[in-house]
């Protein structure tokens, strides 16, 4: 494990001598104690990227050769795959086999980019006169990443890996409750020869390390991930400096089961899209919307299977449920679940709190049906493994039940009928749809928000054009 602060490829406590524990949630014991960075540590790290980010070592490199820096960080990352997801499963409390495709999928996202980075040109534009004019993308600068706990190193390389193939410097800030993942990927950069500075971690807390990297002149983007309250803070934070933002923000996003659809994929579906990640995934499909004709054979089914997945130590292999994060989301999950109950909804599955041998954060995999659109539970993001099953009666109400949110991160549609699978795609407001499968993520797919859920795209060729500036250059001829 690395517990110090990661600044110019060297590793140092902070000058405050301040740190943190880490906690494994399934078992409540302490893991680590870490650097607490504070805006100090901030100033050090930034002033680490913009010499970087202005050195020979970093912009003279040709993207092809910085493109090889990536290459050999996903391998040495892919040598690193055990020791890694057992890391993540430590500090987040999700099953080992969950962590193993969280490092996986990152090694294909540091691939994916670094692919790209001798492939990425401009491009020349026909205008009126006498004249070449040319399209640069140029590197935005220094980049300050900030994420959430829920997947610590994977959406931490959504941000990384575009950032540093477009040419840009990195400050990443991990959550509190999960830096270490995070903070190994220092060793990592630094072994694959990324030159001083140009990737550097800071642990600490939002409140202090995050608010300073968001207000700090030296910072030209911040990417962020977590809730929507965070990031309307982070928007205000920012506007001083004008600076560039990327938001992946909350979400409630509503998984459609049709009357025409195979049932027993669907179910799957439904359970697959809310309690996988223990519902702490931003994409969690946590309002399951059913024809009325079917509702009922779908509630049942997906009850029977939903008692059969039980809370379990995430180091076993039959484990499909782990720990929630922390004991304070596990309170906050439990009371949406009072607060289900209160508002008269009908709990169909799970509802309380548990322990594996004895310890930890768990929650059971929970069920309410009979949920009505004004309720609670079927407005606000939970971020946990609790499903809210809501009726309807034609694709019109489906569609006008699925866009009556704040959010629009992402969708599900399960249909056997090819134009109406197509048709509801695209009348959703929302940056993904899935249709009959959920949970889908490729390093080529764009993800992100409409609405409330943000603005700006991770992955794909959208998310490496947000780390650019585009110049337009006019020569006479
Ligand atoms: P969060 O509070 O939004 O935090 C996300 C990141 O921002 C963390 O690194 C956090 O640091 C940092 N941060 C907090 N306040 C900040 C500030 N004023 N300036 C700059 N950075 C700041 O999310 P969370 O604590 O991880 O989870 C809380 C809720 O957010 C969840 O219950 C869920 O509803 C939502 N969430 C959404 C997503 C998503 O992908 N859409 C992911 C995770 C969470 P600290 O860790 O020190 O607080
Ligand atoms: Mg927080």
């Amino acid at each position: 494990m690395r517990t110090d602060l990661f600044i110019g490829n060297a590793w140092a406590p902070a000058a405050s001598g301040r740190r943190f524990d880490v906690i494994n949630p399934a078992t409540e014991e302490v893991l680590a104690s870490v650097a607490e960075g504070d805006a100090t540590v901030i100033d050090r790290a930034v002033d680490a990227a913009r010499a970087c980010f202005e050195s020979a070592e970093w912009r003279g490199l040709s993207a092809r050769k910085r493109g090889a820096l990536l290459f050999k960080a996903a391998d040495l990352l892919a040598a690193r795959l055990p020791e890694m997801a057992e890391l993540e499963t430590r500090q987040n409390g999700k099953p080992l086999f969950e962590s193993k495709i969280d490092v996986s999928s990152t090694v294909e996202t540091l691939r994916y980019y670094a692919g790209w980075c001798d492939k990425f040109g401009g491009e020349t534009v026909p205008v009126d006169g006498n004249f070449l004019t040319y399209i640069r993308h140029e590197p935005i600068g220094v980049v300050g990443a900030i994420v959430p706990w829920n997947f610590p190193l994977n959406i931490a390389g959504w941000k990384f890996a575009p950032a540093l193939a477009a040419g840009c410097t990195v400050v990443l800030k991990p959550a509190s409750e999960t830096p270490l993942t995070a903070l190994l990927m220092g060793d990592i950069f630094a072994e694959a020869g990324l030159p001083a500075g140009a990737f550097n971690v800071v642990s600490g807390h939002g409140s202090t390390a995050g608010s300073a990297l968001v207000r700090h002149p030296g910072v030209d983007k911040i990417s962020f991930t977590g809730s929507t309250a965070v990031g309307q803070r982070i928007m205000r934070d920012a506007a001083d400096t004008v600076k560039r933002l990327t938001l992946e923000l909350g979400g409630k996003s509503p998984n459609i089961i049709f009357d025409d659809a195979d049932l027993a994929a669907a179910v799957r579906g439904a359970q697959n899209g809310i309690f996988y990640g223990k519902g702490e995934v931003c994409a969690a499909g946590s309002r399951l919307l059913v024809h009325r004709k079917v509702k009922d054979q779908v509630v049942e089914q997906l009850a029977e299977r939903t008692k059969t997945l039980l809370p379990g130590d995430p180091f076993d292999k039959k484990t499909r449920l782990g720990a929630i994060v922390s004991r304070q989301q596990q309170e906050s999950v439990l009371q949406y679940i009072a607060t289900g109950n209160a508002e008269g909804a009908s709990l169909v599955a799970g509802g309380k709190a548990a322990t594996v041998n004895g310890k930890g954060y768990f929650v059971e995999a929970t069920v309410f049906d009979g949920v009505k659109p004004e309720m609670t539970i079927a407005r606000e993001e939970i971020f946990g493994p609790v499903l809210a099953v809501l009726g309807f009666d034609d694709e019109e109400e489906a569609v006008a039940l699925a866009n009556q949110s704040m959010y629009g991160l992402a969708a599900g549609v399960w249909s056997r009928d090819i134009g109406r699978a197509h048709r509801v795609a695209h009348a959703i407001r929302a940056g993904t749809v899935w249709v009959n499968t959920y949970n889908m993520y490729d390093p080529a797919a764009p993800f992100g928000g409409f609405k409330a859920s943000g603005f700006g795209r991770d992955l794909g060729r959208a998310a490496l054009e947000g780390y650019t500036e585009t110049k337009s250059v006019w020569i006479a001829l």
